[in-house]
């Protein structure tokens, strides 16, 4: 896989000082293990691999020895001691900050665990143009204003949008923000803090994976989770003129193409179904069902590369994958490599580990009289922690 280039020097700040008890126990959830570690580390240590420098971590005048244990070995971390609210927390990361004076900083919460490369890659690009940046989700539910249990009012949720951290700002005025906050009133994040100095705040695509881990669910113990799991996916789309023939995310000159709601990519329809069978969540139609009009003509690689989070989010990753594609024509390959190398992009995995076999039927069958293609696939995913 290509490495991908450098990200800008910035400092970050981990708010760890919550009481975060909602998941039950005595023990703050930032500290206690989730998929083999402490949930805080594994923030921590994206951050550092990212190359977060200086990193500091604001702990609860009490839980100083609860964060150095959960965090022990990992270099460069400055423990900070936070205040009684969120912004007194945050205040008082950035003034120790303030010596070494970075251009950047993110400020992220300890609770999210995972941090998708190209959330960062957004925000620090963001950060030329704004002085603020936040990772955002569109809000997919409708929304319905309550009132003793009563609905009194519709929202417009296409005008709305789920804020996420981590928060990437200029350190200069994410600090002056900070300084002036009058306290009045309660800001729920640094973005609102910026906000409120009359700075202006940039959108980013933000990410599911970066999902807060909130509830005693979340905190299933991973040594319960099998090894290995293996999934298997099988597809058919019906060939005719006139149509754009997609096949592992590549589109392929042909006479014929394949019909279907999405651009009928048998190839990464079977793939999908395998990654979904092996960690139990349901098939491609129940993701992204043919009746919903969003995804006429969709390409399937974003199929594709939703059902990998799912496998990642659920504590498994993708070990390799073996498809093979039944036609009659076209001869597979001439397009084996391109194919093989768009599979393992959308997967994040090495070409190594994406196999794309090509069998005819002998003439028999729908295969075999060129009515249609079939695709098969087997998917292994390993245990991450
Ligand atoms: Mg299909």
């Amino acid at each position: 896989m290509a490495t991908p280039s450098p990200l800008p020097p910035f400092a970050a700040i981990v708010v760890a000082a919550g009481k975060g008890l909602r998941v039950g126990g005595d023990t703050p959830k930032q500290f206690r293990d989730w998929r083999g570690k402490p949930l805080i580390r594994h923030s921590v240590e994206a951050l550092l691999e990212a190359g977060a420098s200086p990193l500091v971590v604001v702990v609860a005048p009490d839980a100083r020895d609860h964060a150095q244990a959960a965090l022990r070995g990992l270099a460069e971390l400055q423990f900070v001691v936070g205040g009684a609210t969120r912004q007194n927390s945050v205040r008082a990361g950035l003034e120790a900050l303030d010596e070494s004076a970075p251009a950047h900083v993110l400020i992220h919460d300890a609770a999210r665990p995972d941090l998708p490369r190209a959330v960062l890659d957004g925000l620090l690009a963001a950060l030329e143009h704004h002085p603020g940046a936040i990772p955002v989700l569109p809000v997919v539910d409708s929304l319905a204003f309550a009132c003793d249990g009563v609905m009194a009012g519709k929202a417009e949720r296409e005008v709305l949008r789920r804020v996420q951290t981590p928060q990437a700002f200029r350190f200069i005025d994410i600090l002056a923000a900070h300084r002036a906050w009058t306290g009045a009133t309660n800001a729920g994040d640094d973005a609102q803090v910026l906000m409120d100095s009359n700075r202006s705040v940039a959108l980013v695509d933000g990410d599911e994976r970066l999902k807060k881990i909130t509830f005693a669910e979340d905190f299933m113990d991973s040594s319960t989770l099998p090894e290995f799991r293996i999934g298997q996916g099988y597809d058919v789309h019906r060939l005719e003129a006139g149509e754009e023939l997609w096949l592992g995310g590549v589109l392929i000159p042909h006479n014929m193409g394949l019909v279907g709601h999405s651009d009928a990519d048998v190839a990464l329809h079977a793939i999908t179904d395998a990654v979904l069978g092996a960690v139990g969540e349901g098939d491609i139609g129940t993701h992204f069902p043919p009746s919903d009009p969003q995804w006429r003509g969709a390409r399937s690689g974003q199929f594709l590369e939703h059902a990998v989070g799912l496998a990642r989010a659920a504590g498994y990753a993708i070990a390799n994958v073996d498809l093979t594609l039944i036609c009659e024509a076209p001869k597979i390959g001439p397009h084996r490599p391109a194919m093989r190398a768009e599979v393992a992009r959308l997967m994040a995995l090495d070409e190594g580990a994406v196999s794309i076999k090509a069998t005819t039927t002998e003439k028999l069958g729908f295969t075999g009289r060129g009515e249609g293609i079939a695709a098969q696939a087997v998917v292994l995913v390993t245990r991450t922690a």
